[in-house]
Order: structure tokens, then C-alpha cells, then sequence
């Protein structure tokens, strides 16, 4: 066995697993102190899309890493899969190679949604995201691969992961608040768009916006009016310097999982 790093406390359980493709991967569960670590800024929405994967309020187009030849090997191998004997040993060697490719798939999409969700919520107290309705938009055949690989749903749930590790806030906007119909600086609404407008001119005010900027930017308000209003339970300050935010932290257990590759 080969440790990446040695563990913070003794493990109180161990998991042993094996993937399609062979690789052996112990799992631990281990007891560690996370300090209180402030962040950097109040608080950012996030719109989620295919070609920019996630574009913040504060302007930032974050593009996802190109799957798409990796994808293309994957469906040759497939078309190949149906041609072959089922069973057969050279069957079993492309099967081997789908999986090899999925594999290599989701560990550069895991690694680079790792990277952007710590990222982002260790500089932000609040993080907004949109409800996707993922189910439904794969139903688009067109777009369904590409919405597929992208990994919204487990971006979402690495941020909230993350924010209830490091005490931040975590907003999750209704799908049905029309983030791209809406003027983000003044309010008005200039109703649906056909996908392909990128920049829009509002009516209203003036103002010229990037479609997705747009639609992070009311995200971002929408989550900060969600999470000030009183019948949410709480009421938690974006301001900065503001501790209101679980002032126990620091000595709360947290779990955390450590995963090391053998
Ligand atoms: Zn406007």
C-alpha cells in the first residue's frame, strides 16, 4: 500500500473498494479539527453552464476542461462493444477500455470540480446557486451528453459539503426565478431569450450585460434576499467581519474522508 499522506487521528472505520477498472482504493473515516478560517468576500452567485462551466457575479467565466475527445473515444469503443461476440475475450478488452476512459473521465472532472468548490467557498461567506433541473434538460438530446458530463449535480453537492465544513453559507435559488429574464441592476424584465443572444442591452436602464454574468448576478441577489429573510429560520449577516456564522466551529468534530490511492 502506498499513503499519500499519514492520517490525522486513528480511523474509525476503513473501506475497502475496487472499481471497474481494478485500482484498490482504502477509504478511511477520520476525526479532525477544522480551524475557523474567515473568508475573503461576502458572498457570490454562480450561474452554471455548458461552454463557460460556472461564470460568477464578480465576472469570472470559469471554463470546464474539454471531454469531448476523450467522449469521442468512449463512443468508438462502444460502437465497437456491440459489434464484438458478448463474452468474448476481445468483448471483455474493449469493455475494459470504456471503463478505463469513464475512469479517466471522472477524475479530471472530480479534480477540476474539487479544485473550483474549495476554491470558491473558502473566499466566500455565502455562496448562491441556481436549482437545475438536470433531469429534465438531459430530456434535450441534443444537449443531454454534454449536460452529463459537465457534473452540476455533484458540484452542488461538494459546494454544500464544503460550506457546512468550513461555516459558510450555502443558497440554492428556485429553478423557477428567472435568472436570465431579469435585469440584474435594475430589475426589468425583459423576458425569454433564445440561447444564442450572449449580450443583452437593457430596455430599462441601459445597462449592457453579459447573458451569464447577467444571471450570476441575480442569482447572488436572490440568494442574499433568501438568506436575510426572517422566515428562513435564521438571519446571518453577509457583512464582512461579521461573526455570527457558527462561532463553535473550531472545536466541532468534523468527519471527513480521506481517500488514498493504492
Ligand atoms: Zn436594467
Amino acid at each position: 500500500m502506498v499513503w499519500s499522506r499519514p492520517l490525522p487521528s486513528d480511523p474509525s472505520s476503513v473501506t475497502v473498494l475496487k472499481n471497474k477498472v481494478g485500482q484498490y482504493h482504502v477509504s478511511f473515516v477520520v476525526e479532525v479539527d477544522i480551524p475557523y478560517l474567515p473568508a475573503e468576500y461576502e458572498a457570490v452567485g454562480v450561474d452554471l453552464g455548458i461552454k463557460t462551466f460556472a461564470t460568477t457575479s464578480a465576472g469570472e467565466f470559469i471554463e470546464s476542461p474539454h471531454y469531448d475527445r476523450l467522449d469521442r473515444k468512449i463512443r468508438r469503443f462502444q460502437r465497437q462493444l456491440a459489434r464484438q461476440v458478448k463474452g468474448s475475450k476481445r468483448w471483455q478488452r474493449t469493455k475494459h477500455c470504456v471503463a478505463k476512459l469513464h475512469l479517466t473521465i471522472a477524475n479530471i472532472r472530480n479534480d477540476f470540480l474539487h479544485k473550483l468548490s474549495t476554491r470558491l467557498v473558502t473566499e466566500n461567506q455565502l455562496i448562491s446557486l441556481e436549482d437545475l433541473n438536470v433531469k429534465g434538460m438531459v430530456k434535450n438530446r441534443t444537449l443531454a451528453r454534454a449536460i452529463s458530463l459537465q457534473g452540476w449535480g455533484i458540484f452542488r453537492s461538494m459546494c454544500a459539503a464544503k460550506c457546512a465544513m468550513l461555516a459558510r453559507e450555502f443558497q440554492v435559488i428556485s429553478r423557477w426565478e428567472s435568472t436570465s429574464q431579469v435585469c440584474s441592476s435594475c430589475g426589468y424584465r425583459w423576458g425569454k431569450l433564445d440561447l444564442s443572444v450572449r449580450e443583452i442591452v437593457c430596455l430599462n436602464c441601459g445597462a449592457t450585460h453579459d447573458r451569464d454574468e447577467n444571471a450570476a448576478m441575480t442569482i447572488l441577489r436572490s440568494g442574499v434576499e433568501q438568506s436575510q429573510d426572517p422566515k428562513n429560520g435564521h438571519r446571518v449577516s453577509v457583512r464582512p467581519g461579521c461573526q455570527v456564522v457558527c462561532d463553535d466551529v473550531s472545536t466541532r468534530p468534523v468527519v471527513i474522508q480521506l481517500s488514498l490511492g493504492v
